[in-house]
């Protein structure tokens, strides 16, 4: 079957097994004699080829919750649980996940292997900071138990590496205590990127913190924005909301996405936000999952995909690198929707994980030829400055970007190597950045 991620590109023959318990992912593991590489998936909502390969071992089977110590707030479930089914048990109990992607869709497998972040990063981390252990099906069918005390490398390689030092079957997670998931959100717009910053800065005692920029603006309105702050209210609901809006039914052609629809696009939502200023009680899955109302909308760009570009610069240099990247950005018609800009706190221990102190900045683009000169470009602003790319909205980096922006790479391939010595598990990107071969 033709696999792809959620940004639709690139795609690749792959035999996908999908395995309903622990035992079969083993035998799978045991048996087969793969003739190419093999990478775990999860939910699929990596946007680019972190979780394609010739044969893809699907976890999202493994659904089970096996415990919940609800004195302690700790939940040991299967690698294949998702944010959703996580917050249906967590929330009528009072708890809430530490940390939230922007889509529920994502499993607990996915979101300890990208490390994910959330609008509360410099607050409270990333998610692998709450995991307490995991258990990892390595190449040759052992299964390690991994936390920061036991088996501490493969622990630090996991957390963040993409899938590449085996597969993650269960996991054991430190919930939060809310007073309830209704949400205070305060709105406040800034009319450039530098008022953005600024605000940013002023509020960062705030629990949550995303800035929504409007991409295609220029001159003295480079990067306006409106900055959504939130907090749990003391006095709010307990309960857990599953909502489904309307559905992308079909690609919709690429020709309508050009420069002159999408600066109105822009341009319209940018004045929505606005309008919406102040202070609102909005539903948790409105503040944390804006999108996942409407089922498939990676399809609005068309056949060929879109990609999303994320890239992390340190504070220090975050206007200057930003207003870069956003000119160049604006310039070029390219950027697609509106942008997320948010603040990273310090980075952990983990080898790949992507957070480390300063502002991040997601972009969309639509997969169209001429795009891949211009993120060539924003690469090499990044890198000038010292930043990096996400690896789990990455379709494209070079290998000279990745090992000159990761720092622990080496150390990273030391460790792989170790649990992996036949390199078993690889995906496109990870021989395409140089982590695993090309064969
Ligand atoms: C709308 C949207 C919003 C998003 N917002 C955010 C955000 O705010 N913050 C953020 O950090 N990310 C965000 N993401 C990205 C997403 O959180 C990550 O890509 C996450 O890894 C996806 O998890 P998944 O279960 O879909 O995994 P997949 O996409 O299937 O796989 C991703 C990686 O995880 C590995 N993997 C999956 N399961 C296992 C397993 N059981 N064992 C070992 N490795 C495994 C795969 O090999 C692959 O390398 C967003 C994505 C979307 C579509």
């Amino acid at each position: 079957m033709q696999l792809h991620g959620w940004g639709r590109y690139p795609r690749i023959d792959s035999e996908q097994l999908e395995p309903a318990s622990i035992e079969f992912v083993q035998a799978i593991i045991n048996d087969k004699g793969f003739r190419d590489s093999v990478i775990p998936r999860g939910g699929g909502r990596s946007y680019g080829d972190s979780a394609l390969a010739r044969n893809v071992i699907s976890t999202r089977f493994l659904d089970s919750f096996l415990q919940f110590n609800e004195e302690h707030g700790t939940i040991r479930c299967g690698a294949g649980v998702t944010i959703e089914h996580l917050l249906r048990v967590a929330i009528p109990k009072g708890y809430f996940a530490p940390v939230l992607p922007g889509t529920r869709f994502v499993t607990i497998g996915g979101a300890i292997a990208a490390d994910i972040h959330g609008k509360n990063h410099q607050r409270d981390g990333s998610f692998c900071d709450h995991i307490e252990r995991f258990s990892l099906l390595l190449a040759s069918g052992e299964v390690l138990e991994c936390s920061r005390e036991e088996n501490v490398e493969a622990f630090v390689a996991t957390c963040g590496g993409m899938g590449l030092t085996g597969i993650v079957l269960e996991a054991s997670l430190k919930l939060e205590k809310v007073p309830s998931i209704t949400i205070r959100r305060e709105s406040l717009v800034s009319a450039n990127l530098g008022e953005c910053i600024e605000l940013i800065e002023k509020h960062q005692a705030s629990k949550y913190s995303v800035a929504w920029l409007d991409c295609q603006a220029k001159g003295e309105m480079l990067g306006r924005s409106v900055l959504h702050l939130a907090e749990h209210e003391e006095c709010g609901s307990q309960e857990f909301r599953k909502r489904w809006g309307p559905t992308v039914p079909f690609s919709t052609p690429a020709f309508l996405l050009n420069k002159y629809s999408t600066k109105l696009f822009n341009n319209a939502l940018y004045s929505l936000r606005k309008k919406t200023a102040g202070v609102k009680i909005v539903n948790y899955d409105s503040y944390f999952f804006p999108l996942d109302n409407i089922k498939h909308w990676n399809r609005v760009f068309g056949r060929k995909g879109f990609m999303q570009y994320q890239l992390v610069v340190p504070t220090d240099s975050a206007k200057v690198a930003l207003t870069e990247i956003l000119k160049l950005v604006a310039d070029s018609g390219k950027g697609l929707v509106v942008s997320v800009l948010k603040k990273f706190g310090e980075s952990n221990e983990n080898l790949l994980s992507f957070p480390s102190a300063g502002y991040t900045l997601t972009l969309d683009f639509k997969n169209e030829p001429t795009v891949f000169a211009l993120l060539d470009r924003l690469d090499q602003i990044v890198l000038a400055h010292g930043g990096k790319l996400y690896l789990a909205k990455d379709a494209r980096m070079s290998e000279n970007v990745f090992k000159n922006s990761y720092n622990n790479w080496e150390k990273f391939v030391e460790i792989k190597n170790a649990l992996d010595p036949d390199c078993k598990f690889a995906s496109l990107q990870s021989k395409r950045i140089g982590l695993t071969s090309q064969v």
